[in-house]
């Protein structure tokens, strides 16, 4: 009950749903009891004391009911016609006699009951069969009690169906389970690999929550807030519990979607309650997870968000007004950091802001070493290879492969996970899963093996690619009706120069020119090669400042980084038409390329793609060896010693 009236006081009552529920309730009770009355009382006629000694004179009365403030006088039965009277004539009254009912204020009257006593006329005052009470609880309370639970129960269940906790039931329960806390978030660093960057700017925030006391001694302030900022699934949001998990403190979160809603005013009031909160448990974190659903910049809106904007000034005016010597902290990820406004990111409110990259070679295989951790491996298992082949993987991906592994290792009927369920996942994920039910026909196998063997000749042959890890012709529920997966030797790169990427993308227009010059036929398989391969062409012209014809002039630039990155064009039609020129003039000779490299080596273009048909999918070492067979001898006079050396 207390606990009740605290809240009352922080919603205003008519946002709160037991309140609206209340006065519904209140309401149809009122309805539904006058509609009792209406329906199952007789009509009465109201008339004046006067008309009522009236009617006793002309002997019209047969019996008077005194109540404390009213005479009820019934008439005597009259015969009528049964049309005009009595609409509700459904056997409640007499059709051929009935009876008037009239009534009229009290009045203390004396010659009144010798009136009556002289005419013979009854009177009485009620009997009340029930105790006002009993009647009130009857008549009032019951009806009341029974509409609010059906009330509630129906608007429970309608915003259900609305989808959640929005719609009206999500009013003002902001401060019921808006946002979770947890008092331990069981999280630390060490559940966190890589990152130590990161991990390196949040320690300070965790020291100080440890010692707040430390700082302010020297006069030093504690930033307010630190913006996690890092392309989705590396781990920001883990980063944040292991900073509540490290200081021991509780863990508010909630995510920036939730705050805004369709009544304006209600993300405001929620904000204002959770920093109240928050207030109350210090030392604590808060964390607003998307912070970019609040944050978004106010400025070059189409459609104002009224209901948005007040939210984030109130969430501005909060983070203005607590104190950090309590070590309050807040934390708040994105990966749109640059449409935030810039509001939030000036000193005193989001003023730190650590990047959470994508995982490098390193940090990918620590991640794997993590959640490796909970499955039952063998102990062969190399994760270093797995890091090397799943490239651009974030946090997430890996922590599913490693799922997926466990999965497939349970399928197998094993007990532990081996390296191959491990890489399978890896192309599972990277690929989609095989299709064994597709069935290509003879001549289209012929056709994708050799398409795919272009490829992979097209990486061997040119020393500025990756090697060869596996080919396959089995289909993929991707699309990919087969592929060839590169892999770097030891280390990932950084840096491309301007040769590798003139490379891949010989290496993208291989699979075609395979086609072309086997079986001088273009097909739809090359579309996804012909795709990236423009990408990359496009992307060195227009962004790596690669092209003779415009140099260094930087003619695009990426928007959102953190997600799909998408080019926006920054030059006039004229200069995107050259543009498109020059990557027209870059892909031809490329092509030319690929076509002369596969028809030098038109032999091992056979050799392998007939050992591919057979076995379906070949890995790279195989292919070294096929290829080094084949041309050993011709290039190399000491065949042996030098086989070995390029077989690596
Ligand atoms: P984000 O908030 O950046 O989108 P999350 O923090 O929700 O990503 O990460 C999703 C999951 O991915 C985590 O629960 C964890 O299992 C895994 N993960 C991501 N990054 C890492 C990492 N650096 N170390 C260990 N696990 C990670
Ligand atoms: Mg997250
Ligand atoms: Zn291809």
């Amino acid at each position: 009950m207390d606990n009740n009236k605290k809240r009352d006081k922080k919603t205003p009552p008519f946002k709160n749903p037991m309140f609206i529920f209340l006065a519904v309730s209140i309401i149809a009770t009122i309805i539904l009891n006058s509609l009792m009355s209406f329906m199952f009382a007789p009509q009465k006629e109201e008339i004046t004391y006067d008309k009522f000694l009236e009617l006793v004179e002309q002997d019209k009365v047969e019996e008077v009911i005194i109540e404390h403030d009213r005479f009820t006088i019934y008439g005597k039965p009259e015969k009528t016609k049964p049309e005009n009277e009595n609409i509700f004539g459904i056997g409640l009254v007499s059709e051929e006699e009935t009876q008037k009912i009239w009534y009229t204020g009290y009045l203390n009257d004396e010659r009144l009951f010798e009136m009556l006593d002289k005419k013979g006329i009854t009177y009485s005052t009620p009997v009340e069969l029930n105790s006002p009470i009993v009647n009130f609880i009857v008549t009032w309370i019951l009806p009341l009690a029974f509409m609010y639970v059906i009330i509630t129960i129906f608007m429970r269940l309608m915003s259900k169906k609305m989808g959640g906790g929005g719609g009206i039931m999500g009013i003002g329960q902001s401060n019921a389970k808006m946002y979770n806390i947890e008092n331990k978030t069981g999280v630390t660093f060490k559940d966190v690999a890589g990152q130590e960057e990161a991990k390196e700017s949040l320690n300070e925030i965790v020291d100080f929550l440890h010692n707040p006391g430390k700082y302010t001694a020297i006069g030093a302030k504690q930033p307010k807030g630190a913006l996690l900022v890092g392309p989705p699934g590396t781990g920001k949001t883990l980063l944040a519990k292991a900073v509540a998990g490290e200081a021991n403190v509780p863990f508010f979160s909630l995510s920036g979607s939730e705050f805004v809603e369709m009544f304006v005013g209600v993300g405001a009031s929620r904000v204002r309650d959770l920093f109240k909160q928050a207030n109350a448990k210090a030392p604590c974190i808060i964390f607003i997870d998307e912070v970019d659903a609040i944050g978004k910049s106010r400025d070059n809106q189409m459609a104002t968000n009224d209901e948005r904007e007040q939210t984030l000034n109130q969430l501005l005016s909060e983070m203005d007004g607590f104190d950090t010597s309590k070590g309050l902290v807040v934390l708040a990820a994105t990966n749109r950091p640059e449409i935030l406004d810039k509001a939030l990111l000036r000193p005193g409110r989001f003023d730190r802001r650590i990047i959470v990259e994508k995982p490098d070679l390193k940090g990918r295989e620590d991640i794997l070493k993590v959640h490796i951790k909970n499955v039952k491996t063998s102990p062969d298992i190399d994760l270093h290879a797995m890091a090397l082949a799943t490239s651009g993987a974030v946090g997430a991906d890996l922590a599913n492969m490693v799922n997926e592994a466990a999965l497939r290792a349970v399928r197998m009927g094993r007990k532990e996970v081996l390296q191959e369920d491990l890489m399978d996942s890896v192309e599972v994920i990277i690929a989609g899963k095989e299709k064994k039910d597709r069935i290509l026909s003879e001549e289209e196998k012929r056709i994708v093996a050799f398409h795919e063997v272009g490829h992979a000749l097209a990486t061997a042959l040119q020393k500025n690619t990756q090697p060869v890890q596996k080919i396959t012709i089995v289909p993929r529920t991707m699309g990919a009706l087969g592929y060839t997966m590169q892999m770097p030797d030891k280390e990932e790169k950084y840096l491309n120069n301007k040769n590798e990427l003139l490379d891949q993308i010989t290496v993208f227009l291989a699979g075609r020119a395979a086609e072309e010059i086997v079986f001088d036929t273009q097909t739809t398989g090359a579309s996804n090669d012909i795709e990236r391969a423009t990408e990359m062409a496009r992307q060195m012209v227009t962004m790596y400042g690669m092209s003779d014809r415009f140099g260094l002039v930087g003619l695009e630039s990426i928007e959102h980084k953190y997600l799909d990155g998408r080019a926006v064009s920054h030059c006039s039609e004229e200069t995107r038409t050259a543009i498109d020129n020059e990557i027209v003039s870059i892909m031809k000779e490329r092509y030319a390329i690929a076509k002369q490299l596969l028809n030098d080596n038109r032999d091992a273009l056979d050799r392998i793609s007939e050992f591919l048909i057979e076995k379906e999918t070949i890995t790279g070492d195989e292919f070294m060896e096929i290829f080094n067979e084949v041309n050993a001898p011709e290039t190399e006079p000491e065949p042996e010693a030098d086989k070995a050396e390029e077989a690596e």
